[in-house]
């Protein structure tokens, strides 16, 4: 019998694997992967380069009016079994996840435009069921009835540890400080915004992996899956 294809959502801090995690979910169930903070990376990544963002501001006029010129979408990539995000055609996976752009996106996801261009795209996305969305409200927002939450936490240095390492391999250079300050300053602007600030959907169960392998954390998702499908 065909298990129905259901709607995993993912939210939870800056850096604590959620991407890795989704990833993994989705290869296991044959699901779709979508990660929504490459969208808000891939806006702020055409604003650093349209100069609608010069010295850490945001020009929140420029960029709500450069909204419709920002033409974003994923083509699947064999090779890393995930999708790669495009902007207007362009390929921009290795580029936005500067720490550049870590330190401006926050400002740019606080903006209530910026925000329903996304969600709209992501909604038309998951419709048909058979994903796994991560992100900062998935489950409180874009799908508030998603069978499965997961809101997703870690220890803020052992995230700003794996964060550093992931960029120290690809050549960034940038000091574990300065990842520990994004990753602390982000979670803060994300969970104060005004706007579909993060929080975890009452109905989310958490998992805290700061010592957890993905192993252990797929394990425990198997338990948590089955407690859902097979109810
Ligand atoms: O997940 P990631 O760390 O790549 O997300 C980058 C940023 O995008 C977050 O810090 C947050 O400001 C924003 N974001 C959001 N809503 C989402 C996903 C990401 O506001 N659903």
């Amino acid at each position: 019998m065909d298990r129905k294809r259901i709607i995993i959502a993912i939210d939870g801090h800056s850096s604590c694997g959620k991407s890795t995690f989704a990833k993994a979910i989705a290869a296991r169930l044959g699901y779709i992967f979508i990660d929504t903070g490459a969208m808000y990376r891939a806006v702020t990544l055409y604003a650093l380069e349209n100069s609608i963002i010069e010295n850490g501001i945001v020009d929140e006029e420029r960029i709500k009016s450069s909204l419709g010129d920002i033409d974003i979408d994923f083509r699947f990539n064999p090779q890393r079994g995930a999708s790669d995000i495009y902007v207007n055609g362009d390929l921009a996976e290795g580029k936005i996840r500067t720490i550049e752009v870590s330190n401006c996106v926050s400002a740019v996801s606080s903006i209530a435009e910026v925000r329903s261009k996304l969600v709209a795209i992501q909604q038309q996305m998951g419709r048909k069921g058979g994903v796994v969305m991560d992100g900062r409200d998935i489950g409180t927002v874009v799908f508030p009835d998603a069978e499965i939450k997961i809101y997703m936490t870690a220890d803020p240095m052992v995230r700003a540890e794996r964060r550093f390492k992931e960029l120290t391999v690809k050549g960034d250079s940038v000091t574990l400080e300065e990842v520990y300050d994004n990753v602390v300053s982000r979670d803060k602007a994300d969970m104060t915004r005004a706007i579909s600030p993060l929080r975890k959907a009452d109905d989310a169960v958490v998992l805290d992996n700061s010592y957890m392998s993905v192993e252990e954390q797929m394990a425990w998702f198997d338990e948590l899956y089955k407690s859902v499908v097979e109810a």
